[in-house]
């Protein structure tokens, strides 16, 4: 019979424990949430303010920050407290620095066991700190960092490499009665990653952080994460998301967000439904599908807005559309909620779409 699926084809979510990172939930059955990270020295506060801001306004729930230095830390009070959503402090090396972030009001700390040699010894109050704040603290584990001890026994940061670090890395706070953690277990290869998250997600019911790391540019990175969290997203795996491109954070959140809407994950603010364009093609396919989506950039009503070079799947799509233009003959039919309501000439068909599009939106908030 195969597994039960939900309603958008993906299999359930696989049940996780549920933590807190601030005001978002992360696990259980909460929404996957998306995540990115800051590219600014976190010392400058103001820029660091800056961009989250920009990530916040693209969607981004919560944000990382780099902590490397005695300044960075510093500029924590000041991040946490100004941010609109929660701040995460990422450190490696320094076992202080995980006490300024929680003494800081950060949301969240995030440990590599790789680089935390030093942490070891000092879990116990690195528990007893973040159990007093109530914050979790995020076991992120990463192939470029692997503990040596493991590289030695794997030969390499394989998958079982990966999960061994985490879990090893979860006992040491369990130990101290610590269960308040999410996972990580990042490689650059979709691969090893998936395999890795698969064996992790069936020996522990941590909520999962997702992440391809080093994924590249953000033509190769945004298809080396969309195949490597969808496949694990349909099989119900991973809580929260972080799509890492060698490009602004803001993008990374953008990805991040179509990868969740693509799967049914998340409800879909805007969608441009628009041909490929071919021989057919009575109008420029590509400008006018640029220039609805660019005038309709953060519409947050969701609206699927179809763009048919021809009449072949023309009509078809548009009429399926809350909105749609069909091509053909240099007019564009424009159809709104399956009925043709004007035909326009192919200069006025962009300005009919955006106005069509205000005039539902506010239908559709005003019902
Ligand atoms: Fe070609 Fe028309 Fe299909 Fe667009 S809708 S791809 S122009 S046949």
């Amino acid at each position: 019979l195969g597994m039960p699926t939900t309603r958008t084809g993906t299999a359930p979510r696989r049940r996780t424990r549920r933590i807190m990172v601030g005001s978002v939930p992360v696990g259980g059955d909460a929404p996957v949430s998306v995540q990115s990270m800051t590219t600014t020295l976190t010392a400058d506060v103001n820029a660091t303010l800056q961009q989250i801001a920009e990530l916040t306004a693209a969607g981004c729930q919560i944000v990382r920050v780099a902590v490397p230095s005695a300044d960075d830390a510093a500029a924590l009070p000041a991040i946490a407290k100004k941010s609109q959503i929660p701040v995460i402090a990422d450190i490696h090396f320094q076992p202080k620095y995980v006490f300024a972030a929680i003494d800081a009001g950060c949301a969240a700390v995030r440990v590599n066991p790789g680089n935390i040699k030093k942490f070891d010894d000092r879990v116990g109050e690195i528990a007893k700190a973040a159990a007093d704040a109530g914050i979790p603290i995020r076991i992120g584990v990463n192939a470029g960092s692997l503990d040596q001890r493991l590289l030695e026994k794997y030969g390499k940061a394989n998958a079982d490499a990966l999960v061994e670090s985490a879990l090893w890395e979860c006992s040491l706070f369990e130990e101290h009665g610590f269960t308040d953690l999410k996972i990580s277990v990042k490689h650059h290869d979709p691969l090893v990653m998936i395999a890795a998250y698969r064996k992790l997600s069936a020996r522990c019911d941590y909520p999962l952080h997702l992440g391809v790391t080093e994924a590249g540019p953000a033509f190769q990175g945004t298809i080396k994460s969309a195949l490597a969290f969808g496949v694990l997203l349909a099989d119900g795996i991973g809580d929260t998301i972080r799509v890492s491109l060698s490009a602004p954070p803001v993008e990374e959140v953008k990805v991040g967000i179509q990868i969740l809407e693509s799967l049914g994950l998340r409800e879909r603010s805007l969608e441009i439904v628009s041909c490929p364009s071919c021989g057919r093609a009575q109008v420029d396919v590509y400008t006018l599908a640029e220039q609805v989506t660019a005038a309709l950039d953060g519409f947050k009503v969701p609206l699927r807005v179809a763009v048919m070079g021809c009449v072949v799947n023309g009509p078809g799509e548009a009429r399926e559309a809350d909105l749609g233009v069909a091509s053909g003959n240099g007019k564009g039919q424009i159809f709104v909620k399956g009925k043709v309501v004007k035909t326009v000439p192919e200069s006025q068909i962009v300005e009919t779409l955006i106005e069509e599009a205000m005039r539902l939106a506010e239908e559709m908030e005003g019902s």
